[in-house]
């Protein structure tokens, strides 16, 4: 149920967003997915079709774009991108490593007509 407060969330600042433009209709939103996100497009693009049924949104596509994750290992401060699913720091074969990008979700942008 995680994707669906997600959608209903992305919905409330499309329409906001809209509604200030004056559009008539959403006919796209551009997302922006990490890698390290537990979001998965399937969902989402199913709860939307859903929850976006009878307003602005209706009918619009859902474009994902993914960016890639990134982890900052906690021995020697080295920043590093995801490399399938090895943890450990190139630099120094630490493996206590924290997220550092690519965890996010958001609207990056919409259009309408
Ligand atoms: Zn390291």
């Amino acid at each position: 149920m995680h994707e669906f407060s997600i959608t209903q969330n992305l919905l409330e600042i499309a329409l906001r967003h809209a509604e200030k433009a004056g559009a008539h209709h959403i006919t796209r939103l551009n997302l922006v997915v990490g890698e390290l996100s537990s979001v998965i497009d399937e969902s989402v693009q199913f709860y939307w079709d859903i929850v976006a049924r009878d307003t602005l949104a209706e009918g619009s596509e859902l474009c994902f774009e993914r960016v890639p994750g990134s982890l900052r290992c906690l021995g020697c401060s080295n920043v590093f991108s995801l490399n399938g699913r090895d943890y450990a720091c190139p630099a120094c074969g630490e493996n206590q490593v924290v997220v550092a990008g690519g965890d996010e979700f958001r609207l990056e942008s919409i259009e309408v007509e």
